[in-house]
């Protein structure tokens, strides 16, 4: 999984705005924007996608939840209101096949999404 963009950014071979980082997860700035804020959140370890979680990834899907929210309260937007987004497989608009969460706000949210 040599070539994952994500798991090449997880290894500094791909420069990235990191705001949040542990053990587990790493996360950093989208470099195409939605909203004022748009970060992604993805696991150190290569996981394709959302169907490919098992029972032993429970604690880092924990982390990668609890850094959206640090995420959120460090850039502002906690008491406003945010979206936690994980795009599964092409249909849903899935484009880097790492697992990553979308934490996106700093504007209205609208519901349905597209
Ligand atoms: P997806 O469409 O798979 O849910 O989301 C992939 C996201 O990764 C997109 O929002 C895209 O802008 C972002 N992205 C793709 N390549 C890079 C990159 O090299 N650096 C950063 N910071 N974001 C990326
Ligand atoms: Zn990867």
């Amino acid at each position: 999984m040599s070539e994952c963009l994500f798991c090449r950014l997880v290894k500094g071979d791909i420069p990235s705005d990191i705001i949040y980082e542990n053990d587990d997860v790493i996360a950093f700035r989208d470099q195409n924007p939605q909203a004022p804020t748009h970060v992604l959140v993805i696991p150190r370890k290569h996981i394709s996608t959302v169907n490919d979680l098992t029972a032993e990834d429970k604690n880092v899907v924990g982390e990668m939840l609890l850094a959206g929210k640090a995420v959120a309260a460090q850039d502002g937007i906690a008491e406003d209101g945010y979206r936690l987004i994980l795009n599964c497989n092409e249909g849903a608009g899935q484009t880097v096949f790492h697992v990553h969460l979308h934490v996106l706000g700093g504007r209205v949210m609208n519901w349905p999404p597209g």
